[in-house]
């Protein structure tokens, strides 16, 4: 097979496409975006699970583009809340995307949770796809604990709630580059990169699928 020329990032968030962009710098492949496709429908996003909604994700713009397509999915696991938010992360309260809703449904669930039972992970899978479906997939998984009072005002979604004892500090806290080299994000993509260097024919040698 021809290696493809071009991979589509099938994500419309400015923060995330730049990660993706910063990790797989340096590949002989043009990164596009979903700016060069604005009419395109969105995809439904309605699985069960983040490798479900990122497969769907990546499959549904590989096939209206006919390009080969990376797309991701992530959210918020609570344990004390059998994983929710879960695939929910971003409506936890009703509407799409209110941060600050969330948050407060968040800690309101969590309301008389000791401190250590508050365990939780934000986890991210993200999808290859090409012209004859799903060529790869694989996670990555950034450990916390849900704290009442929020902190730092970097991030976004959970971030100021999401305390990694390790760093002493929130997910909000953390500068954005630190963030995005150790996140849930990062991981991932490192990940499936051994993947995409082997579609593009630059793999360098045995990597480990999957970092969680
Ligand atoms: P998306 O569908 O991958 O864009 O993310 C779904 C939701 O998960 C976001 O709206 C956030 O609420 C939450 N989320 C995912 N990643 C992060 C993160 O790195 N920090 C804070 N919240 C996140």
């Amino acid at each position: 097979m021809t290696p493809p020329t071009t991979i589509l990032i099938a994500t419309k968030n400015r923060g995330k496409l730049r990660e993706v962009q910063d990790i797989l710098a340096g590949l002989p492949v043009v990164l596009t975006t979903l700016d060069q496709f604005p009419d395109l429908p969105d995809a439904v996003e309605d699985a069960d699970s983040f490798e479900g909604n990122a497969e769907r994700k990546a499959m549904h713009y590989a096939r209206l583009t006919g390009l080969w397509t990376l797309a991701d999915d992530s959210g918020l696991e609570v344990d004390k809340l059998g994983g929710a938010p879960g695939v929910y992360s971003a409506r936890y309260a009703g509407r799409q995307g209110d941060d600050a809703a969330n948050n407060d449904k968040l800690i309101a669930q969590l309301a008389g949770v000791p401190p250590k039972q508050r365990t939780a992970r934000f986890r991210c899978a993200v999808a290859l796809a090409g012209p004859e479906g799903i060529l790869a997939t694989a996670c990555g998984t950034f450990e916390g604990l849900i704290v009442d009072d929020p902190r730092g005002s970097n991030g976004f979604g959970y971030d100021p709630h999401f305390f990694v004892p390790e760093l002493g500090m929130t997910a909000a806290q953390l500068p954005p580059e630190r963030k995005n080299r150790i996140s849930h994000r990062a991981q991932a993509l490192a990940a499936i990169l051994p993947d995409i260097q082997r579609l593009l024919g630059t793999e360098t040698g045995s990597h480990r699928r999957d970092r969680t």
